[in-house]
């Protein structure tokens, strides 16, 4: 069931009822303390909040888990965002001398209005289960890259409330990696280049990585579905001259725009492509430009996540912070589980009207005993996110247990 439409009037009225109500201040604050190991790491962190009327204030800092739900709900933020773990408490930044970021949970940010080129059904901020798809395979994607070449295990998936993902990897050797590693491993992530004034963005060397092989696996995976009908983007010579464009070729792409239109479907224009270029590879002479991945370029450009890689190069770059509100769908910016990330649908992600709807509809009839005996999320439908990100927790808790060790142990010598 889609989200009902969200009027963003109501946010002064609502968000005060979600901050007092529902906000999971103390998951949140277990989060980012990381077990306290350094016990002064949250309070280094820094917020930003943004109030009405855009009115934007940066370096907010918080004491402990009261201060900050205190602070929380005094000023109703309309968006939070986070930022750098810094060499001093953010609040303090004019007064010291040295103020310099020095940690933070490496973060990926992919926006759907970067695959308007490649999508047919909205554009812009729209988003519908369609183009959700390229989020299924981004996140596949990505996930296994940042497990398997990387071996990180502390991954935490959030939709935005609108229209993109973020991915928080919060293991501590990603969190202490420096300005230029995140660069480099950005760079790795990132296959296609060149701006919009050129055409094609993938080029794979001849001896292909195998990381590319697995994210091509998955791609194909659905490829079909998503490309060749969902999409249907070989379904009008406007579209296929698109995907033309992506061959060096010219003989050969001159003799398959010919054959298109004699094709009666996305699914039929794609097999007579795959047909004429592995033909054309298999007697190819390479200097004539065919490349021996062409087929795997062209799937790649099309569906490779499109990442907005300066937000991950970025050490003190903030990003808006999981479970606050978006304020113009007044959505709950919620986790979601990367393993059913195809069924998640972002148009039933609930919305303050709904939530406050919820409660209400949860508690009537009920004592106050009755309503009192259960936290306010178990009442609605954001109850599975933060169960969620509960079990996210448990994970790390681990993690965070075995460096509180460690740093005692440097204690006792
Ligand atoms: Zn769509």
């Amino acid at each position: 069931m889609p989200s009902q439409e969200f009027n963003a009037e109501l946010l002064p009225d609502l968000l005060p009822v979600y901050y007092k109500r529902l906000f999971p201040y103390s998951q949140y604050y277990k989060w980012l303390s990381y077990g306290l190991v350094p016990f002064n790491y949250f309070q280094k962190r820094e917020f930003s909040f943004t109030l009405a009327d855009d009115i934007y204030i940066r370096y907010q800092s918080f004491k402990d888990e009261e201060d900050m739900e205190k602070e929380i709900k005094k000023h109703c933020p309309y968006k939070i965002d986070i930022g750098a773990v810094y060499s001093s408490r953010p609040k303090d930044h004019r007064a010291v001398a040295i103020f310099t970021p020095q940690e933070k949970e490496l973060v990926f940010d992919i926006d759907m209005t970067d695959y308007d080129e490649v999508r047919t059904c909205c554009s812009g901020a729209a988003i519908c289960r369609k183009c959700w798809k390229f989020m299924t395979i981004a996140v596949k994607i990505l996930e296994s890259a940042l497990r398997q070449d990387f071996g990180y295990q502390h991954i935490l998936w959030v939709y935005s409330g609108r229209r993109g993902i973020h991915c928080w990897v919060c293991d501590e050797k990603a969190r202490v990696l420096s300005q230029s590693a995140r660069s480099a491993l950005a760079e790795y992530l990132q296959l296609l280049r060149g701006g919009d004034s050129q055409a094609k963005k993938v080029n794979i060397p001849q001896k292909i990585h195998p990381s590319l092989k697995r994210a091509e696996e998955i791609a194909k995976k659905y490829f079909h579905d998503l490309i060749l009908d969902d999409q249907d983007l070989l379904g009008t010579p406007e579209l296929w001259d698109k995907i033309l464009a992506l061959i060096p070729d010219q003989t050969l792409r001159d003799s398959l725009g010919k054959a298109m239109p004699k094709c009666s479907s996305s699914r039929q224009r794609w097999t007579t492509i795959q047909t004429e270029i592995t033909k054309a590879i298999n007697k190819a002479d390479h200097k004539k430009g065919l490349r021996p991945h062409l087929l795997t370029e062209i799937i790649l450009q099309l569906v490779y996540p499109r990442l907005d890689i300066h937000v991950t190069k970025g050490l003190n770059h903030l990003l808006k912070s999981p479970f606050c509100i978006h304020p113009k769908t007044g959505c709950v910016c919620v986790c979601f589980d990367p393993q059913k990330v195809e069924q998640f649908n972002p148009l039933a992600v609930p919305n303050l009207s709904q939530l406050v709807e919820e409660i209400n509809s949860f508690d009537a009839g009920k004592t106050d005993e009755e309503r009192g005996a259960i936290a306010e999320y178990k009442k609605t439908s954001m109850k599975e996110s933060v169960l969620l990100f509960e079990s996210f927790l448990a994970a790390i808790a681990k993690e965070n247990s075995v460096r509180r060790q460690r740093s005692e142990m440097y204690l006792d010598f």
